[in-house]
């Protein structure tokens, strides 16, 4: 099966290529080159369609025959700040700002608060489209977040984040460890269910 992922995010294409084996993944850009689409949506959910969507129906354009695309949005959210980031994870320090920016302003917020240490939780939602049909999961991973970044593996807000039952972030953890149970995984793990049915 040809997979196809509506993702530019160099993090979650090691991530999904890792976590599927066994099957001819790409990412968008190889076969459609450069293509930019707005995450205009206020959930998880409405994103990641939007993403595969599209990804899909350009797909379709170019006679690419049959495809799965999987897309996914993700972020993480912190309940004492309402939430925040959430589904504005990849742009809470403005448009482009990078990993480095939005961790800095994640630091600053927990600062104003007097908080060093409080907790957290990423969402991945994950979108299908297969025959134009679409298809959604979420998976979760709880933890804590600290305001200071510590380790430098992962992506993103990794080093600010500790799983719940470790005492190290997931900047410092191996690749490895994160991958069991991270909320990609676990909603891909629901995502493989839906494919088992589909396919
Ligand atoms: P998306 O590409 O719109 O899904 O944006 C996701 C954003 O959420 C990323 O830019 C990261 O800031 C954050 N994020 C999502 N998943 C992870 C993760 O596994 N580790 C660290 N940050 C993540």
């Amino acid at each position: 099966m040809k997979i196809v992922l509506a993702s530019n995010n160099q993090g979650k294409i090691k991530e999904f290529k890792k976590l599927l084996p066994n099957d001819e993944v790409f990412a968008f850009s190889e076969i459609l080159g450069k293509l930019e689409i707005e995450e205009d949506k206020d959930t998880f959910k409405g994103n990641a369609i939007k993403k595969a969507q599209t990804i899909y129906d350009e797909l379709q354009k170019i006679g690419f025959g049959e495809v799965l695309v999987i897309s996914d949005d993700s972020g993480i959210s912190v309940p004492i700040l309402n939430n925040a980031p959430g589904v504005y994870s990849a742009r809470y320090a403005g448009l482009k700002a990078s990993d480095k920016e939005n961790n800095l302003k994640l630091i600053d917020e927990l600062n104003k608060l007097g908080v060093d240490k409080t907790a957290a939780f990423y969402t991945a939602c994950i979108a299908m489209v297969y025959k134009n049909e679409v298809y959604t999961v979420h998976g979760f991973m709880y933890g804590e977040v600290l305001n200071k970044e510590l380790g430098e593996n992962g992506f993103g807000y990794d080093p600010l984040f500790i799983p719940k039952g470790f005492s190290k972030t997931l900047g410092q953890l191996e690749f490895e460890v994160k991958q069991e149970f991270s909320h990609r995984n676990n909603a891909l793990k629901l995502a493989k269910k839906v494919l088992d049915v589909i396919l």
